[in-house]
């Protein structure tokens, strides 16, 4: 094969590495497989290019715009996927783990489009919450929204998922609307490139809304300010020399760290051998040993089990290691491949040596394992090993010193406490998990890890057939840590969005608000129009457009043939004297529900029409008891649409109902689909 000159992507042209390029090893053969590193790039035009070319392009799309192109984007890799493998095999990865890079990958952007979709606007400002009512007579109020920034996201990358790493992070900053500079890992940024060479290919992104740094980021750091955010996700080492650059901290530029963290396991005293959840614990532990030979930063770093299995784990885990076989990447029965470079390597050596002064080796030997097609001399494989240690209170390395690779620490614990104790030890970290039926024991190590810990997995044999595994971030949850860990948070659906965009607390009338968000905030204008709302299409309805309806009286007759009818004959609705007992009533009340049904036999325009179905009720409250003889009236009012797709959209409608003294009874949002 030919090496890869992995170009860098700069202004909308592929830029040749330059000289003083580094040649980069296939993890498995040792032989040259790519050059990387450039010269030429001219880092302040390139910021300029997003800021001007590529910000503006996406601002002026809506986040349902930009959702879609997302979309497309994942549907575009997902043909590719072939493509992507094959050189992924180079840096040391078996399909499976690539599978969890390239497959994980696409299918966070997907899950990051769909959220954009059903939980972002079809517009450009986003909405934080409820409005707040800030005055008395409510002319004034106030709500939090948010915004693109107008610079450029800067994501520096880990080598261990060229292409997750990468897709992680573009998804949640191109819904936002900023443009993003990729700056993967040297080692692996030949996956990187043809991942971003794929996307540029599809025509799906507007110039400028990605470009691609391979090698050095030159003086763009320099070059960043308060409108720019920094996302790293690497070492702690690297993530406390970058973000202590003297231009982040004067600018206030946002710094997102992902770093390394000793990521820790716990065996509740119920699952001991012989449970199921026994043998889950040991196929998890597995698993992060050897996937991606351990090259994880989610992977387990710390195995805490109850002082008494501490020896059936160690042979438990023995035996499940001894089925797995390291050899070549491709190689169909290699369970577990190379390390990405001959230098990772010597990393993982040289840390073991440190953390078998506190922990001796039980299982595994750098020196002497078996290797199915591949010459150990060349590639850069060790076998998946386990240390334990005896006196992990006293140990400080094992709690402190990430091994990047297949190498993790059985310790015991004596009791609850003591396993939060030596879980928080890692000085916070991404997940911890803990394999367990007692909720009880759930609740303690919430309780008492949880502040250290971004994610706590929990299992056990009613979630295991289901659970998505320990060391597995998922698009839907934030991915991220305390202390060690970096301080970071990612992901967690429109959570991660939000990292790339300024929130701002607008104040002003309710016009004002409705018109900014294109929502409609009570009190605002109403807009009154000659037909019923329901006979118009979803692309006619206008926001703020009210329908006001006739009276309805509610009798005691009504009350009771709801009654009978429904089977609800709560004491409050039925017996007088019982109801006048409870605090809360003045004596006999109709049931909300029966509010609910002649409010909609009030507004309901009954014809075949543009409203294709009621999806359901939000934010309900019933505000005032309605006692027989009371006279109905109700508001109802286009409060927000939401496209769905070109067939029909959501509308969500205000409604009050409001008695003969004009006081509201009850008030919630309708949602309807209604067609476009
Ligand atoms: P690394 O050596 O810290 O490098 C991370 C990134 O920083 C690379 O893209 C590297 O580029 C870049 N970099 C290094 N020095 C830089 C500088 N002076 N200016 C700008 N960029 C610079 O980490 P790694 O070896 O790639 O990854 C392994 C580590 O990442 C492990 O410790 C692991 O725990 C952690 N990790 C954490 C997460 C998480 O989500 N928390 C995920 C994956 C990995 P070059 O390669 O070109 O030097």
């Amino acid at each position: 094969m030919s090496l890869i000159g992995v170009q860098s992507f700069a202004c909308g042209r592929w830029v040749d590495p330059g000289a003083g390029a580094v040649v980069i090893a296939d993890a498995a053969t040792g032989a040259p497989v790519a050059r990387v590193g450039n010269a030429a790039l001219d880092t302040g035009a390139m910021r300029d290019y997003a800021r001007m070319t590529g910000g503006p392009a996406l601002r002026q799309m809506t986040f349902h715009d930009r959702a879609r192109m997302l979309k497309s984007l994942a549907l575009h890799l997902d043909q590719h996927r072939d493509a992507l493998y094959e050189l992924s095999y180079h840096t040391g990865a078996t399909l499976a783990d690539s599978r969890i890079d390239i497959d994980g990958g696409i299918a966070t952007v997907f899950v990051i489009a769909s959220k954009g979709r059903r939980e972002m606007p079809d517009d450009h400002v986003y909405l934080d919450g409820p409005p707040e009512a800030l005055s008395r007579g409510g002319s004034f109020m106030g709500q939090h929204v948010a915004t693109p920034l107008r610079g450029v996201a800067l994501h520096i990358n880990a080598f261990n998922f060229p292409v997750w790493g990468m897709l992680e992070k573009l998804a949640p900053a191109l819904l936002a609307g900023m443009p993003v500079i990729v700056k993967p890992a040297s080692t692996t940024s030949y996956v990187t490139e043809a991942c971003v060479r794929l996307m540029i290919q599809s025509d799906i992104l507007p110039s400028g809304a990605v470009q691609l740094i391979a090698g050095g980021v030159g003086d763009l750091m320099s070059r960043l300010d308060c409108q720019d955010v920094v996302s790293f996700t690497g070492s702690a080492a690297t993530a406390r020399h970058l973000r202590s650059a003297d231009q982040l901290i004067g600018a206030s530029v946002r710094f997102i760290a992902e770093q390394d963290s000793l990521n820790a396991s716990v065996l509740g005293p119920d699952a001991g051998p012989g449970t199921p959840e026994f043998d889950l614990f040991i196929r998890e532990v597995h698993r992060e040993l050897t996937v991606k030979a351990g090259q994880k930063c989610t992977a387990i770093r710390r195995i805490i089990v109850p002082d008494a299995h501490v020896g059936p784990v160690i042979a438990a885990l023995e035996a499940e290691i001894a089925k797995t076989r390291i050899g070549a990447p491709k190689l169909a029965t290699t369970g577990m491949g190379a390390l990405v470079s001959s230098a990772q390597k010597q990393d993982v050596l040289d840390g073991l040596a440190l953390l078998e002064k506190e922990a001796p080796r039980v299982i595994g030997d750098p020196a002497r394992f078996e290797l199915d097609g591949a010459d150990p001399a060349r590639g850069a494989f060790l076998p998946p090993m386990v240390l334990c240690c005896d006196d992990p209170d006293a140990a400080r390395q094992v709690h402190e010193t990430e091994l990047f690779g297949p190498v993790s620490t059985v310790m015991g614990y004596r009791d609850t406490k003591h396993a939060i104790d030596l879980v928080n030890r890692g000085g916070g970290s991404l997940v911890a998990s803990l394999i367990t039926g007692d909720p009880d024991m759930a609740k303690e190590v919430v309780m008492g890890a949880g502040a250290y810990h971004g994610r706590i997995y929990i299992n056990n044999r009613d979630s295991m057939a289901e659970a998505t595994g320990h060391g597995a971030p998922l698009p839907h949850m934030i991915h991220g840590g305390p202390g060690r860990a970096g301080g970071g948070e990612e992901l967690g659906g429109i959570r991660g969005v939000m990292h790339y965009m300024q929130r701002t607390a607008i104040q002003g009338s309710p016009d004002m608000l409705s018109g900014v968000g294109r929502r409609w905030v009570p009190g605002a204008s109403e807009i009154t129009k000659a037909d019923h709302p329901f006979t118009r299409r979803f692309d006619q309805l206008e926001i703020g457009e009210t329908l006001h309806t006739a009276t309805r009286e509610v009798t005691s007759k009504d009350i009771e043939t709801f009654a009978a009818f429904t089977g609800d004959r709560f004491y409050a609705h039925m017996d007088d004297a019982a109801a006048r007992r409870n605090p809360f009533f003045p004596g006999r009340v109709a049931h909300g529900y029966l509010l609910l049904s002649f409010a909609a036999g009030l507004f309901v325009q009954p014809d075949e029409g543009p409203v294709l179905a009621n999806t359901g009720l939000a934010n309900l409250r019933f505000l005032k008891p309605v006692e027989p003889g009371s006279q109905l009236r109700v508001r109802l009012a286009v409060m927000q649409k939401t496209p769905r797709n070109d067939e029909y959209g959501e509308v969500r409608w205000h409604v009050t109902i409001r008695d003969q003294v004009d006081e509201a009874v009850a008030e919630y949002e309708l949602l309807t689909m209604n067609a476009r």
